[in-house]
C-alpha cells in the first residue's frame, strides 16, 4: 500500500455512494484520504462524519467548496459570506485544512465586476479563515466556465489576487483538468511555489461530451498529468494528489471496478 500514501479521492469522483460507502470502500482498498464534498456532510451531524472519518483512518484533505462570492445585490454577497464562513467551520470541525474556492461569476454582469467581487469576498474570508484555522484554497476553472462557475480561470490570476491578499491563509488549488492547457502554466506554477495547497487529478477526453460531467480517468485523456505534477513538486508542493472525476460513465459503472481502476490509473499516470 506504500505507493498509495498520498492517494485521496474526492466522494464527488465516485458519486453514488454516501459517506459511510465510500469512507468504508477507500479505507479497504488502502486510500488514506477525500476530499470532502459539503452535500456528503447532510443527514448527519458533523461529529458523527469526523467519528467515521477516524473509525477508518481517513483524512480529510479538503472541503470542497466554498465560493461563489460575486452577487447582483449585497444581499446576495453577504449570503455567500456567511456561507463562506459555515463552510469554514465545518472544514475546522471535520479536520480538513483547507476549503476550496470556486470563485463564482454572474453571466449578467461584467466579466471585470465579477473579479472585483471575488477579490473582494476572498479578502472578506481571510479572518474567519485565520481564526478557525483553515486556509482557502482558490481553484482556477477552466476558461469554458468563466460565465457562471469561476472568473477565475489560471494560476496567474491566482497569484495575482495572492499578491494582494497575502499568502498566510490563502492559497491555490490546481486541477490539471482546468489548467493543462495553459502557456504560462510552468512559470506560473513556479511563482506559485509554496501556494499551492492541492493538486487534483483527472483527464480531458476528445470530443468531450459534456462540459461538467465527461472528465477522464488518469490516462483516458491528452493531459500530461505526470508532468505538472512533476512541475507543483519542482515549486514544492508535496501534499495529498486528490482524484476528482466528474463522469456519468463512470457513475454508470460499478464503483467498486471504477475504484480499482482509478487506484491502476493513478499508479500508472499521475
Ligand atoms: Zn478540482
Amino acid at each position: 500500500m506504500e505507493n498509495l500514501e498520498r492517494l485521496a479521492i474526492h466522494t464527488m469522483t465516485t458519486k453514488p455512494w454516501d459517506l459511510p460507502t465510500a469512507v468504508k470502500k477507500y479505507s479497504q482498498a488502502g486510500v488514506g484520504g477525500l476530499g470532502l464534498w459539503r452535500q456528503w456532510l447532510e443527514g448527519r451531524t458533523l461529529e458523527t462524519s469526523k467519528a467515521l472519518l477516524d473509525d477508518h483512518g481517513i483524512k480529510a484533505v479538503s472541503l470542497v467548496r466554498g465560493g461563489f462570492f460575486p452577487g447582483l445585490t449585497p444581499a446576495e454577497r453577504s449570503a455567500s459570506l456567511d456561507d463562506n464562513r459555515r463552510a469554514l467551520d465545518e472544514a475546522a470541525a471535520i479536520g480538513a485544512p483547507q476549503l476550496v474556492l470556486v470563485c463564482g461569476a454572474r453571466p449578467d454582469q461584467s466579466l471585470s465586476e465579477n473579479r472585483r467581487q471575488i477579490m473582494e469576498g476572498i479578502a472578506a474570508c481571510i479572518d474567519h479563515a485565520a481564526s478557525v484555522g483553515v486556509k482557502l484554497s482558490i481553484e482556477p476553472l477552466h476558461p469554458m466556465y468563466a460565465d457562471c462557475r469561476s472568473a477565475v480561470n489560471t494560476i496567474g490570476q491566482c497569484n495575482d489576487i495572492i499578491d494582494q491578499l497575502g499568502d498566510a491563509w490563502v492559497g491555490i488549488a490546481a486541477d490539471v483538468y482546468h489548467i493543462w492547457w495553459d502557456p504560462n502554466l510552468e512559470q506560473e506554477i513556479r511563482r506559485a511555489g509554496k501556494r499551492i495547497l492541492g493538486f487534483h487529478v483527472c483527464d480531458w477526453l476528445t470530443p468531450t461530451q459534456d462540459f461538467l460531467n465527461d472528465r477522464g480517468l488518469m490516462g483516458e485523456g491528452c493531459i500530461d498529468i505526470r508532468g505538472i505534477r512533476q512541475e507543483v513538486e519542482a515549486a514544492g508542493f508535496c501534499g495529498w494528489i486528490e482524484v476528482e472525476i466528474f463522469s456519468s460513465r463512470h457513475w454508470d459503472r460499478d464503483q467498486d471496478a471504477f475504484l480499482s481502476d482509478i487506484i491502476t490509473a493513478y499508479k500508472s499516470h499521475v
